[in-house]
């Protein structure tokens, strides 16, 4: 066999037999072959400090040492596998767990529905029940949203590309600016309540909306809690459906369990995926107020809506939510970002950054076109994965597991600091020289 580089693992294989759809193969290239805590390692033995945590599913880091010690005891132990949605101990258990750990101690009451595995299935779900409840067929999306790449998901997502890619009309669904999207003069909440109010409009009264309490993938845009506080008044007021899709931001994200906890709304269903089967473990959760559950049997149905793989970890991961401990931990490490990167947009200012999110949600929005992208492409040379979010890929995004140590965190961000100070430095002589 032919050794092509030595020192840098060949995509070759990837390059020739898999799609041209494959992306963050593209963005990382290199060949992993190892992953534990907040360290990715390739086949070329170099280390890489993870601040990507596959897009929000690896929350508790990879193979986090407890949630596998139960996972090989279960498998070791012949525990079912697969078994559609049928009963299983496995689901008891984490069933019970759910509803003790996370929904009670919050006063929340929901049923809960296992959908397909996935974020976007879970959305898919919300959506048919909004429809289903209400007998309307219209849903509000949000201005630089993402649900996920199904068409229905799709039909709610903002991104040209993304929705370009259905092929068909995207129907039945209406976008409406998203917090601050119409700068600091328009409450995008009166907006909107004007095309709902006014039957002149052309806006139907609307099934659902669906809303992400950061827009993760859409640039983290934040909407304030009053703002939150709005929506769901508005909602209640018109019999509308309010589903908050926490795929991203929920299992801890910004803090508190869910990430609209803060803004104290509770949302009539809320979709869950990425970290809740805790171990990046495909598993997805629609929660749905009691009252609005009526669903008939098999209604929306799939075949792995009973992975037991992942109920075994995501059982296991609620444990870290037991107490207090980790919302002030991730509160810390939040904060800590937070001064960092402020500290680096201070220090830079010819970068025209501009800090954005909260928890361990943040990134630095640039102003300058293709600057975010350079900034990931350069931490990654330099052994730090961090994806670009936003429609024009203008935000660098910092998302570690949420057990990364404050050791791990500073390390990654003084890489990419370094990095900042390298692409400044060029810049200005790229100015000098004119
Ligand atoms: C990732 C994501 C989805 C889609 O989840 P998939 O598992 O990729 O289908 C939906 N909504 C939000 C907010 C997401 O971040």
């Amino acid at each position: 066999m032919k050794v092509m580089n030595p020192g840098k693992p060949s995509l070759h294989v990837f390059e020739t037999l898999e799609s041209e759809v494959r992306s963050y193969c593209r963005s990382f290239p290199t060949v992993f072959t190892k992953a534990k805590g907040y360290k990715l390692w390739d086949a070329a033995g170099a280390e890489y400090i993870d601040f990507f945590a596959g897009a929000g599913a690896l929350n508790y880091g990879h193979n986090n040492t407890v949630l596998k010690q139960k996972l090989l005891q279960y498998i070791q132990n012949d525990g079912v596998t697969h078994s559609l949605d049928m009963a299983t101990e496995a689901k008891e258990q984490f069933l019970e767990l759910f509803h003790q750990v996370i929904l009670k101690p919050r006063g929340l009451s929901y049923k809960i529905q296992f959908p397909g595995p996935t974020g976007a299935n879970s959305v898919e779900s919300a959506l048919k029940l909004a429809r289903k409840l209400t007998g309307r067929s219209t849903v509000i999306g949000f201005t630089n949203a993402f649900h996920g790449m199904t068409l229905g998901a799709l039909s709610v997502t903002g991104n040209k590309f993304k929705r370009s890619g259905a092929g068909v009309p995207l129907h039945h669904a209406v976008s409406m600016p998203y917090d601050g999207y119409m700068g600091d003069d328009i409450h995008t909440i009166d907006y909107m309540e004007n095309y709902i109010q006014d039957s002149g409009s052309g806006v139907a009264l609307p099934a659902a909306i669906i809303v992400e309490t950061i827009q993760g993938e859409g640039g983290i845009n934040v909407a304030r809690a009053e703002w939150l506080r709005r929506l769901e008044k508005l909602c209640r007021k018109h019999e509308i459906v309010l589903i908050v899709d926490d795929v991203q931001m929920g299992c801890g994200r910004t803090g508190t369990f869910f990430s609209f906890e803060a803004s104290g709304i509770t949302p009539d269903i809320v979709c869950l995926s990425k970290s809740i089967g805790g171990y990046g473990l495909p598993m997805a959760l629609t929660l749905i107020r009691p009252e609005l559950d009526i669903w008939e049997p098999g209604e929306h149905n799939g075949t792995f809506r009973g992975n037991n793989l992942a109920f075994i970890t995501a059982a296991e991961a609620l444990r870290y939510w037991e107490n207090n401990e980790f919302t002030k931990e991730i509160t810390d490490k939040g904060d800590m970002l937070n001064r960092r990167l402020h500290g680096m947009t201070a220090s830079y200012p010819q970068l025209k950054g501009q800090v954005r999110g909260r928890g361990l949600m943040q990134g630095i929005a640039f102003d300058i076109g293709g600057l975010a992208e350079q900034v990931c492409e350069r931490a990654f040379s330099k052994g730090l994965i961090m994806e670009t979010s936003g429609t024009d890929s203008e935000v660098a995004k910092i998302m570690p597991p949420l057990t990364i140590d404050r050791a791990g965190l500073q390390k990654g961000l003084d890489i990419l600091e370094q990095c900042l100070k390298e692409i400044a430095s060029e810049l200005g002589a790229g100015l000098n020289s004119r």
